[in-house]
């Protein structure tokens, strides 16, 4: 059976990655390998759209989010963490695990934070440090305001941390104009890379508090990073095959442009919303995001059921629900490596497999709505 990866992570890896990854080994301290680590910043930098310093982790997304906090906040100082999905949580939990005072925003999942409810709390409590939160929340499939974010958050001494772990390289984001102070992603999502590496952009605002903090750090500790990253180098040995696939991946970025990235998958989330509203199904995110689309499962229908048939008998690995929204959701990732035809494919599966469960629909509805959003706006 073809398998196709619709998962929000790991995504499928485009096949020029795979052979490049395929490659003998080098060693990461050599001439050679220092000019792809020059390389691969400066394509991140246009990937992040930042002058701000990059920083490159072998670790999964979270050692960039877990760094984000305990290279930047002192025990007892203060933090608004936004807490609308699973990925948001994780900031809390790394927060208490260095004894930092969070004022957490409570919000039912698929929902997200006022602008204005921080800008008051920034207003009545003049000792908050940073605001954390996400680009996209991956567990709900909501957008987070971030420019706005920025805008009232640059206006104070505190920073603005966003974890763009889904986010980055395919929902519209601009690390400076939205006067972003540190923003976390990862490899294996909208940069088709395998899982294993993690990146923070750093803003010259958010490196002054860094030089301030007291925490214990050791793999993790920024500053050695930004001295070894200024020369091209790693502290550690650094994830060779995945500096050399990150180039591949910056080829490819670069190549169809970042903007018309942000387009294409604006039009594969519309393709997607439109099939699950012609098939009688509402999404569980608002306002929804561009990467992943989250919809509800209705009643009567078993949906830990539909996503191991969409995986098992049809060869679709979409994903279900996190946490409190296990069962109730499912998840199409449109990420990373994911084109036209990889979204008409999965509408149709997950057509037949709502039919199975007894869902009642005019076949080829959703279908036909995704074809006409892409027939009609897709740019191959
Ligand atoms: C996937 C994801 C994470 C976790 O990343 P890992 O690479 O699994 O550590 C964090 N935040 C968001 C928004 C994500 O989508």
């Amino acid at each position: 059976m073809k398998k196709y990866l619709l998962s929000p992570g790991p995504t499928p890896v485009p096949e020029d990655i795979l052979l490049t990854i395929a490659e003998p080994m080098i060693h990461h301290r050599t001439p050679a390998f220092k000019a792809m680590v020059g390389q691969a910043i400066e394509g991140l930098k246009y990937i992040f759209q930042t002058k701000n310093d990059i920083l490159i982790f072998s670790a999964s997304g979270t050692g960039a989010m877990e760094g984000a906090i305990s290279n930047v906040l002192n025990k007892g100082e203060k933090a608004i963490i936004v807490r609308n999905g699973k990925f948001a949580e994780r900031w809390g939990e790394i927060a208490e695990k260095f004894g930092i005072d969070p004022i957490y925003i409570d919000l039912p999942w698929g929902t997200v934070v006022e602008p204005e409810i921080i800008e008051k709390l920034l207003k009545d409590k003049s000792d908050i440090k940073a605001v954390y939160t996400q680009l996209t929340e991956t567990s709900t499939g909501v957008v987070l305001p971030v420019k706005e974010l920025g805008d009232i958050i640059s206006k104070t001494d505190a920073l603005l941390v966003i974890d763009a772990i889904s986010g980055l390289g395919g929902q519209e984001f601009y690390m400076d104009d939205w006067k972003v102070d540190i923003c976390v992603a990862g490899s294996q999502k909208g940069l088709m890379l395998p899982p294993g590496h993690a990146y923070a952009a750093v803003s010259e605002k958010a490196w002054a508090k860094i030089e301030t903090c007291t925490q214990s750090n050791y793999y993790f500790d920024w500053k050695s990073y930004r001295k070894k990253l200024a020369k091209n180098t790693d502290p550690y040995t650094g994830s060779v095959i995945h500096v050399k696939g990150l180039l591949k991946a910056i080829d490819i970025i670069k190549a169809e442009g970042i903007e018309e990235r942000f387009v294409r998958y604006r039009v594969l989330a519309k393709a997607c919303r439109s099939a699950v509203a012609a098939l009688g199904l509402e999404l569980y995110a608002n306002p929804p995001c561009d990467v992943v689309t989250a919809v509800i499962v209705p009643e009567n229908v078993d949906g830990l059921a539909l996503v191991k048939k969409m995986r098992d008998e049809y060869g679709f690995t979409i994903a279900g629900g996190q946490a409190e929204a296990k069962g109730k959701i499912f998840r199409i990732a449109h990420m990373g490596y994911i084109e036209c035809f990889d979204i008409v494919a999965a509408i149709s599966a997950l057509e037949m497999v709502l039919h199975e469960l007894g869902w009642k629909f005019e076949w080829g509805a959703g279908l036909s709505a995704a074809q006409k959003v892409l027939a009609e706006e897709y740019k191959f």
